[in-house]
């Protein structure tokens, strides 16, 4: 294949994609050849870390840019590969001062610094267990995740320590060690250490704990409609499938400039925001600042930004600035622009052509799939609205579920049934932390059921429908109403709550509850605007209700399960569908 092809539909010139064609690769595709991409540990065994970061010094490539920080005040940092190599080191030599062993788990809860992506492969070099939390989460969420993760060690900030962990610290006993990435001036908190001075006096040497394919290796809170977060457990060999996607589905080459504006708080920033473009060995950018329209347009301009992975709310944010804006930037640099997250509309694939004379490629994915599993190839036509086609390794159907346990696959184009994936892929996860039980129900037949509902069309695109079950995606992040429900109920005026995702043109959702107050307490604006600060001093703005709404009660199944199907129908005038298990009913 030549390196430099004409872009078939732009005219542009572009490197020939990774995927040259689908069909071809995929016939030919073996998770054992994928396997072959990657080193293994010199010793034997698999980690992430040596994927990543150490292996691209035994091949040579230690001086080439692996990380452009950007900081919100214009500070540049940049590290090689030999510099990752030498900061992990350190960490994972703090980790062992620490006596955190093989399995120990370890959470950070910072922004987006450089010492959070030291921290992830850090702790991956000592065979730990990195769970990373959204900064953006309040105190219950933060805790509720520490909790369930068994945290033993956590770095974040002075500020958010202060904010979200000291009031409940002590009721944490296993929480052993916390980590402050520090303002030098300011004195110490009591019962925290200082990370840059640990990593100041930690050995730059570190011979990589032999971990196992099977070992786990990071944990990824996501939510469900009942009940607590989950904690997805994914293990090393999740980096086989995170390579993989990396290079088919975001089309990665070694020396491009790529781009995840995703939070690392998250499983995409993760997976695409660390993992997967330094196993590529591409220099990845890494912005501190939030969302900018401008800010954004000059760092993909100034950065010479090749690949762009990014999301549906802030394509549609940049839409709301308009393409005058864009036009005034040179992105010519930009080879291939891919989304996820949620549905993309076919208007935003559209306008990405008329705007950057490229499209946004759409993929999916989830938490528990570990990589992109559905994509839209830079080899492949577009179809607006669709998430693409599985990735060579997956097969993925649209089923539906069978009396007995079983799924059907439903065949016909076009038929709407839940997105299963044939179980085995490398990054599927291995269990929900502690919940055996709700795991083994994700899976039937040999299929992964998703919680989403899709269809396939007759040339094996698949189209996102919604979900099966009550979770809310707002602004790309999954939220669980339970939990939101759950810190409303604290409230001393609160009797009972009941929260749906309320659709909205930017954030795809908001976060809306309905409320019902116990005797003594009347609605009211006052007490709205209190309710709302609550949940928010509680869980957070990315997890905090947008709106509240008082209801004098919430319509319940018999078996005392509030509707939330019922509220969301009436809230947006829809049919009520079947309301034989409704026993008492909102007024
Ligand atoms: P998370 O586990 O937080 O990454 O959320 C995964 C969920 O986001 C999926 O189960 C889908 O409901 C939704 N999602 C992810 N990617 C897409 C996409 N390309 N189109 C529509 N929904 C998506």
């Amino acid at each position: 294949m030549p390196l430099e092809t004409i872009h078939k539909t732009t005219g542009k010139q572009s490197v020939a994609p990774n995927l040259w064609d689908y069909e071809e690769v995929r016939a030919g595709f073996t998770w054992d050849a994928a396997r072959g991409e990657l080193d293994g540990l010199p010793g034997g065994g698999l980690n992430i870390a040596h994927e990543a970061v150490d292996r691209h010094l035994i091949q040579g490539g230690g001086e080439r840019l692996a990380v452009r920080w950007l900081g919100k005040d214009g500070t540049v940092r940049d590290f090689r590969y030999r510099d990752l190599a030498e900061l992990t080191n350190r960490f994972a030599n703090v980790l062992r001062g620490l006596g955190v062993e093989k399995g120990g788990r370890v959470f950070s809860l910072l922004g987006r610094i450089p010492e959070l992506y030291i921290v992830a492969l850090g702790t991956l070099k000592i065979g730990g267990v990195f769970s990373p939390l959204f900064s953006a989460f309040g105190p219950e969420p933060v805790r509720a995740r520490m909790e369930i993760g068994d945290a033993r060690v956590l770095v974040t900030t002075e500020t958010f320590y202060r904010r979200k962990v000291a009031s409940w610290r002590s009721e944490l006993p296993g929480l052993r060690h916390v980590l402050l990435v520090n303002d030098p001036e300011m004195p110490l908190i009591e019962g925290t250490s200082d990370f840059t001075d640990a990593m100041a006096a930690a050995s730059p040497e570190f011979d990589i704990v032999p971990t196992g394919a099977e070992d786990m290796a990071l944990l990824h809170f996501t939510s469900g409609t009942t009940g607590r977060p989950k904690g997805a457990v994914h293990v090393h060999e999740a980096v086989v499938a995170h390579h993989i996607t990396g290079k088919y589905a975001l089309d990665l080459h070694a020396g491009d400039v790529f781009w995840c504006t995703a939070d690392p708080g998250w499983v995409t920033g993760t997976s695409y925001g660390i993992v997967a473009p330094l196993t590529n060995g591409v220099t990845m950018i890494v912005d501190e600042a939030d969302f900018d329209a401008e800010r954004w347009y000059r760092i993909l301009q100034d950065q010479g930004v090749t690949v762009w992975y990014t999301a549906p709310t802030a394509i549609r944010m940049l839409m709301k600035v308009g393409a005058e804006i864009a036009h005034k930037y040179d992105l010519s640099a930009v080879r291939f622009m891919a989304s996820v997250g949620e549905p993309l509309n076919p208007e935003a694939v559209i306008w990405s052509q008329q705007t950057f004379g490229r499209t946004f490629h759409d993929n999916w994915w989830q938490t528990e799939t570990g990589g992109i599993m559905i994509a839209n190839y830079a080899s492949m036509d577009i179809r607006p609205g669709s998430m693409g086609r599985p990735l060579p390794g997956v097969e993925a159907a649209v089923v539906e579920r069978v009396a007995g346990g079983g799924v059907k696959p439903l065949d016909r184009p076009m038929a709407t049934g839940e997105l299963a994936l044939k179980s085995g892929w490398p990054s599927m996860f291995r269990g929900y932390l502690h919940e055996d039980e709700r795991y083994a129900k994700c899976f039937a037949g040999g299929w992964y059921l998703t919680g989403d509902l899709a269809m396939r069309d007759a040339d094996g695109y698949f189209w996102f429908v919604g979900r099966t079950d009550d979770v809310i995606k707002s602004s790309g992040h999954l939220i669980g109403p339970f939990e939101v429900e759950s810190a409303l109920m604290e409230h001393p005026a609160v009797a009972e709550a009941g929260v749906i995702g309320k659709p909205d043109p930017m954030a795809g959702e908001i976060v809306k509850a309905f409320v019902a107050l116990k005797p003594g307490h009347e609605p009211g604006e006052a007490l709205r605007k209190e309710l709302l600060g609550h949940a928010r001093r509680r869980l957070g703005p990315a997890v905090a209700p947008k709106e509240i709404d008082f209801r004098t009660n919430l319509p319940r199944t018999r078996s005392g399960k509030i509707m939330r199907r019922l509220l969301k129908a009436r809230e947006l005038g829809l049919p009520e569908g079947d309301l034989s298990t409704l026993e008492s009913d909102e007024s």
